[in-house]
């Protein structure tokens, strides 16, 4: 633990309050200022290697193509390690693997078997957990807090929960026999690249299917080190096949012609693409796509808890989270103490080193998404509404932005209609149930939003009418494996977690 300087940064140690200023309560004063902790790195060692091969039939592989491609830390801008680049070719060569593998030995063991060696996976996990955590905040990003705190743990409990279902599933589908599809082609995205795997992984195993995975071009190396668990857990060879690479190698993993089903998370942009390239064929399809999340405040809720909800559903993970709360609607009568509080505390959120354990917001994922956030802030200022940004000082290198919070927005700002995939929370105002309801509702989008108020029916009731696949209620980016994920409209269908995540692996007979 770090040892407390108790410096005050400068700027706003002058800002004191003057004589004539109404006095400021305790808490405001904790919150106005804010305290510099010495640097408190993370520095164990996450085992990294300079290259990293594909990982087909149980053995790391050259792609055919010999062709590499560098990996950075978006925090330091500096190289990590080269990555495979799979061509259609060696695409082709892990759908073999994978389809052999089926029909010799994973098809045909018995659940309970499987199920031991998604236990061992899930174990060596939580083993390796330091080693992932570090290494998943290096090529991502994110503070290490929240890979340590919540992406590692997450990921293995969805490999122990599913691993509980492998032995199992003639209790899935009551009344009905459940078999699995075959082989499985998977592409994640770069925002939880380890969980976003064990989302996609642990159940088509559970159900006994084999898997083709490709992680996003600029997070593989928790990809490719998960390829090492495996090896550990002596999974057999071709069950799972992780193919690195960019848009084109997802693309021949979304359209081979031995993938029974196909699973994919990102934007809508390019599900649209798949879908289209996949329809007329009778592949299974789960889309887990973009989101325009409202999280809604009203005027009987508890603003103090209500305010940590907000930060923690848009600026924690640098609004990396297709579910974030990057819509805030606030009732009229308490928006003005809501949007006080708000800027009170992200003047304290610690922006910067992802690595440092005090770090609350660290570094976004690569440099065009870094572009892209700033060209729908720029929007936002021209056509209007009011920016806020906290005032903290952004290190020199590497891709990093201020939480900003804007006000004045309308429903037709790009920034209240468009998924801006970072720090950026857009707030607008409702006055009763019905348009609070409306405005939530009035986006293509359709994948998660919160409630905060007193009353227990007004929850039921918004729950009821949003049109979102999950609602919190009184919290925000709550997960966990036995839960259904999924999204309503264009955030996509099919479900993962639960029993219903499950069931979208198999076919019933
Ligand atoms: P993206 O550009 O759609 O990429 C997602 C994945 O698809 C990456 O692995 C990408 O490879 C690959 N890909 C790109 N073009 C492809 C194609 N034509 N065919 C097949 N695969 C292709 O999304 P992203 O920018 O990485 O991720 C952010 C988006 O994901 C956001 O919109 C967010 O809302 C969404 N998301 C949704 C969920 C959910 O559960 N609903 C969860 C997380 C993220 P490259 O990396 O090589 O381009
Ligand atoms: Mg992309």
């Amino acid at each position: 633990m770090a040892a407390k300087t108790h410096k005050r940064q400068n700027s706003r140690a002058t800002a004191r309050p003057s004589v004539a200023q109404p006095r400021k309560s305790s808490r405001e004063l904790i919150f106005g200022d804010l305290w510099e902790f010495d640097p408190a790195p993370e520095t164990a060692d996450p085992k990294l290697k300079p290259r990293y091969d594909l990982f087909i039939n149980g053995e790391f592989t050259a792609p055919k193509s010999g062709k590499y491609f560098p990996t950075i830390n978006p925090a330091t801008e500096q190289k990590i390690a080269d990555i495979a680049l799979a061509s259609p070719a060696d695409v082709d060569t892990a759908y073999q693997a994978a389809q052999r593998a089926f029909d010799s030995v994973w098809g045909k063991m018995p659940g309970r078997e499987r199920g031991k060696y998604i236990y061992r996976i899930a174990r060596l996990l939580q083993d390796h957990a330091r080693e992932f955590a570090i290494a998943e905040t290096m090529n991502g990003g994110k503070p290490i807090k929240e890979s340590r705190d919540f992406d590692v743990p997450m990921a293995a409990a969805h490999f122990f929960y599913h691993a509980g279902w492998a032995d199992k599933l003639e209790y899935v589908a009551p009344g009905r026999s459940v078999k699995p599809l075959g082989v499985v082609g998977q592409v994640i995205p770069w925002n939880f690249p380890l969980l976003m795997m064990a989302w996609k992984i642990a159940p088509a195993l559970a159900m006994g299917n084999c898997v083709v995975i490709k992680p996003a071009e600029t997070t593989s190396i928790t990809a490719l080190k998960f390829g090492e668990i495996l090896q550990e857990a002596g999974l057999p060879p071709g069950v799972v096949n992780i193919v690195s690479g960019a848009g084109e190698t997802g693309a021949a993993v979304m359209n081979h012609p031995l993938a029974a089903k196909v699973a994919f998370t990102g934007s809508t942009e390019v599900g649209k693409i798949i879908m289209r390239s996949l329809a007329g064929t009778d592949k299974k399809m789960t889309m887990e796509l973009g989101g325009k999340a409202a999280n809604i405040v009203f005027d009987d809720a508890p603003l103090d808890q209500a305010v940590e909800g907000i930060v923690n559903g848009i600026f924690f993970n640098q609004g990396h989270v297709c579910c974030a709360g990057s819509r805030l609607l606030v009732q009229e009568g308490v928006a003005e103490a809501v949007l006080a509080k708000l800027k009170n505390r992200i003047k304290v959120l610690r922006v910067g080193d992802p690595l440092d354990k005090n770090t609350d917001v660290g570094a976004i994922n690569s440099k065009e998404q870094l572009g892209k956030i700033r060209e729908l802030v720029d929007s936002g200022v021209k056509e209007g509404a009011e920016l806020y940004q906290s005032p903290c000082r952004l290190p020199a290198k590497g891709f990093f932005f201020k939480p900003s919070v804007f006000s004045n927005v309308t429903m037709s700002h790009r920034i209240a209609r468009e998924e801006i995939f970072g720090p950026v929370l857009s707030v607008l105002t409702f006055r009763t149930v019905d348009e609070a309801i409306e405005k939530a509702n009035n986006t293509p989008y359709g994948l998660s939003a919160g409630v905060w108020t007193d009353k227990g029916s007004r929850i039921l009731k918004m729950s009821v009418e949003l049109k979102a696949g999950v609602v919190w209620a009184n919290t925000y980016n709550k997960f966990d494996p036995t839960s259904p994920f999924g999204g309503y409209k264009e955030s996509g269908f099919g479900r993962e977690g639960g029993r219903q995540g499950l069931l979208d692996y198999g076919k019933l007979i």
